[in-house]
């Protein structure tokens, strides 16, 4: 099965030809781990899910990279915030987030790389764009220097016409003002004891070379598919590629692949209107997460989502319904609907077709129902709708995140912490049982 993915850096659908055989190397630009992800966030992992699945069920091995960012300016300040070292706060949102991808029947990504293992790596590249003029050193950093670059901004189809040479600390900024961006951050008050010394001064990286260092390391200088949401083509994405390629002379990314936003009832979710919807949420109202998963399967990556209540409340009946065409008995997968489905999927990743046609099986009257069940159960390797009879119970994130901090506490045999955790655990409602293969959670 050839796949063909709609790359963002050529505006078009290419067929995708692995730079090494059968095996497909790609980049997730992961969270960065300072509180909850919210529903959009999370859109983007379920797209590289389907992404990832899409590639096993045609046969393709997959090295698969997601980073989590656990030092940069909003880290950093919310451990503040929070009254937490960087190092606590980032592995309490670590756990949540993970705990979320679980829920969201979301494969985890092998390779987790976090940036504060890959300061070194970070610190070379900066050392030969310094060494290669590519970058250059001011009182408060090491900033690169767009002008060297060749077709900067070509990602994000950036208008430079307008661009004088100006210079910004930030991580994040404005289309409009393309400008140097910061590689290295000398040290400041706020930084607290989050610094690390390196040949051109003492300090911490910015947010866009984490990524490249990591990308490189981890998959080699040329990467299959790099993905994240459509707001990190710019700035994140396209000084990932500008970083990079000055320092290697090599493409990054044969592809790009971006997912769009989540609207809340029409409107961009934010903080300042206060419609920031988490799992959490979600679980709380009593959703499965599931339903969200299938929720976001019914729009098409490439376009906007609008979520409301309603069309959640839709998603779990329909799944629920689509479920019940799973009966015990297992027959032979439809060739027909499995050529159909194939064709779908492996057009960008079509999900709203792949979940109609899921329908037409389910409601094709010349279908015996253990081929309809064989059928969707083929279809489900790719969708991880997770279909099956049984009755699934849902672990609370929280609970998930208590748990995976009192496995951190055993691991470093601090008794006392994971017997006060295994108190709290308790007073919400769930049990643990220590078995050979781990932690085992169930509601008392
Ligand atoms: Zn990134």
């Amino acid at each position: 099965m050839d796949v063909a993915l709609f790359n963002t850096f050529s505006r078009s659908l290419e067929k995708l030809e692995p730079l090494h055989d059968h095996e497909v190397r790609m980049y997730h630009c992961g969270p960065t781990v300072y509180d909850y992800a919210h529903i959009g966030n999370l859109r983007a992992y379920i797209s590289c899910d389907i992404l990832r699945r899409t590639l096993e069920y045609a046969g393709y091995s997959v090295k698969q990279v997601m980073n989590i960012t656990d030092i940069d300016d909003k880290t950093i300040k919310r451990s503040h915030d929070e009254g937490l070292t960087l190092s606590e706060l980032t592995k309490k949102y670590e756990a949540i987030f993970l705990a979320d991808l679980r829920h969201l029947n979301i494969n985890v990504p092998e390779h987790l790389p976090h940036a504060t293992e890959h300061i070194a790596g970070m610190i070379a590249i900066i050392e030969k764009l310094l060494r290669d003029d590519f970058a250059y050193k001011t009182d408060d950093g090491v900033y690169f220097n767009i002008a060297k670059s060749k077709g900067y901004g070509a990602l994000a189809e950036l208008d430079l016409t307008a661009v004088t040479q100006s210079r910004i600390a930030n991580d994040e900024y404005d289309k409009k003002n393309a400008r140097d961006f910061a590689l290295w951050k000398f040290w400041t008050e706020d930084d607290g004891e989050n610094v690390f010394d390196a040949s051109f001064g003492r300090g911490r990286p910015g947010w866009h070379i984490e990524c490249s260092a990591m990308a490189i390391s981890e998959l080699g200088e040329t990467i299959d598919i790099h993905t994240g949401g459509v707001d990190l083509l710019f700035p994140h994405h396209t000084n990932e590629i500008a970083q990079s390629e000055a320092f290697t002379g090599k493409p990054f990314a044969k592809m790009w692949l971006h997912n769009e936003f989540v609207m809340v009832d029409g409107q961009k979710m934010s903080k300042s209107l206060g419609n920031i919807i988490t799992l959490r949420t979600i679980v709380e109202k009593d959703f499965s997460p599931l339903a969200y998963r299938y929720f976001v399967l019914g729009a098409h990556y490439r376009a906007k989502s609008n979520f409301t209540w309603e069309g959640l409340e839709g998603a779990e009946t329909a799944l629920a319904r689509l479920e019940s065409h799973i009966g015990e008995e297992i027959g032979k997968i439809n060739e027909s609907y499995k050529k159909r489905f194939e064709e779908i999927i492996s057009n960008d990743l079509d999900t709203p077709r792949a979940l109609a046609l899921a329908w037409e099986v389910a409601k094709d009257a010349e279908l015996s129902n253990a081929d309809k069940a064989a059928t969707l159960l083929n279809f489900d390797r790719v969708l991880g709708l997770s279909l099956s009879p049984k009755q699934k119970e849902i672990i609370p994130v929280e609970i998930e995140a208590l748990v995976r901090t009192r496995e951190e506490a055993r691991k470093n045999k601090d008794w006392k912490k994971s017997d006060s955790l295994r108190t709290e655990i308790n007073s919400l409602g769930y049990e643990i049982l220590d078995t050979e293969e781990g932690q085992v959670v169930q509601r008392f």
